[in-house]
């Protein structure tokens, strides 16, 4: 549903435009339906235990956000809630990774979402549980700005973290697409881990610039719906930040 809804909003938004400047091309993406298709299998085929009510007012489309629980993939990924939604993402990258995604598919390789954008709440609580999860405080990891994901390929239904060999033809693909691959990194081996920045550092992120995208003419309206975006994810760190502040509190009184 929120896939038809913001990708109505895009069509609508891009025929607004159209009206305007005959000149401007129609930003159909080629993939977008095989996304939408990957997408909703994904969600089944994780979250099949709890159906969520979805809401359809707009300013809370991040609430019918596909979420993944603790352990989901085998791993402990601490208490707080991933959000594993690929429209938490910035709208560009969102659809590189649906890319990668789509090409790891055609050969033979199934990929999960194991985390898309991430809340400081949540960056500070893996800064908590130790260096081998994150280097980063909150507010440092590309995951903060929609700009890195987490991936796992997918065998019979089990997330396969030691495969090295699977990771090394995904990492390649990656990097085909233009991502920084976790997989190169020495001090924390991340190989599920895939960023863009567009050469900006954290440093320009923190200061609220975003990469200059290389197909503009595909995001029309990017400006609209990266202040929207930054709505949502500011109303997931109030919630996710209340979840913090109850846990806090509650192992006090035990
Ligand atoms: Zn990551």
């Amino acid at each position: 549903m929120l896939k038809s809804v913001v990708f109505t909003s895009l069509l609508l938004c891009s025929f607004a435009l159209h009206g305007q400047n005959e000149n401007v091309s129609l930003p159909l993406s080629p993939y977008s339906t095989f996304y939408a298709e990957l997408i909703s299998t994904l969600s089944k085929s994780f979250n099949a235990e709890s159906p969520k009510e979805e809401t359809h007012e707009p300013d809370a489309a991040w609430k019918n956000w596909l979420l993944v629980e603790n352990y989901t993939f085998g791993k402990n990924r601490g208490d707080l809630p991933m959000i594993a939604d690929l429209d938490a993402l910035h709208p560009y990258f969102r659809d590189q990774v649906a890319m990668l995604i789509a090409v790891c598919k055609t050969k033979g390789i199934e990929l999960a979402v194991v985390e898309s954008y991430r809340t400081h709440s949540k960056q500070n609580e893996y800064k908590a549980m130790g260096k081998n999860y994150t280097r980063s405080v909150g507010g440092k990891s590309k995951h903060q700005y929609g700009l890195a994901v987490d991936v796992v390929p997918m065998i019979n239904s089990v997330a396969q973290w030691e495969n090295a060999k699977l990771w090394r033809k995904i990492g390649v693909i990656g990097e085909q697409l233009g991502f920084r691959w976790g997989g190169r990194w020495r001090s924390l081996y991340d190989p599920g881990h895939f960023e863009w920045t567009g050469g900006l550092s954290s440093y320009n992120l923190s200061l609220g610039q975003w990469p200059v995208i290389p197909k503009v003419p595909n995001y029309p309206c990017i400006e609209e719906d990266l202040s929207q975006l930054t709505k949502y994810w500011k109303a997931l760190e109030i919630e996710q930040s209340s979840i913090t502040r109850k846990e806090i509190a509650s192992s006090k009184m035990n």
